[in-house]
């Protein structure tokens, strides 16, 4: 779903997502370096380039603010970022840290034929190993 031009931008939009569930809906530059570890004008310009991808909109002296497009595409990858973690626990026993962790940079790059098997093998959970809630998506 994600071609390689576009892992920054999913990197962003889950992070957006996270903030967003974590009860802070706007996220400026300063926040998203923060989470990123990048500075403060990298940061920027990414959240720029979401908008321009009609993810969302910038509020100025704020910051960005999830649209529904971009809502419904982070949606979709933290629902397969935390299906993978479940396989990941499962599987492997790594801790839900280190799972989160290691999926993070996983995640953007699966195809639709692992991310269709990970649907029916956990069709039923509806928390991820770290405890936080796998969002639905619309089919
Ligand atoms: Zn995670």
């Amino acid at each position: 779903m994600f071609g390689e031009q576009n892992v920054t931008e999913s990197k962003y939009l889950k992070e957006v997502y996270r903030a967003y569930e974590n009860g802070i809906p706007v996220v400026g530059p300063t926040y998203m370096g923060n989470v990123l570890g990048v500075n403060k004008t990298t940061a920027y310009q990414a959240l720029q380039k979401l908008v321009k991808m009609n993810y969302g909109t910038y509020l100025k002296n704020k910051g960005f603010i999830l649209g529904e497009r971009g809502r419904d595409t982070a949606r979709k990858l933290i629902r397969h970022h935390r299906l993978f973690e479940c396989l990941i626990v499962d599987s492997l026993g790594l801790s839900p840290k280190e799972a989160c962790r290691e999926v993070d940079s996983m995640d953007i790059f699966m195809g639709e034929g692992i991310s269709t098997a990970l649907e029916r093998k956990y069709e039923s959970r509806r928390l991820c190993p770290c405890g936080n809630e796998i969002p639905e998506v619309k089919p």
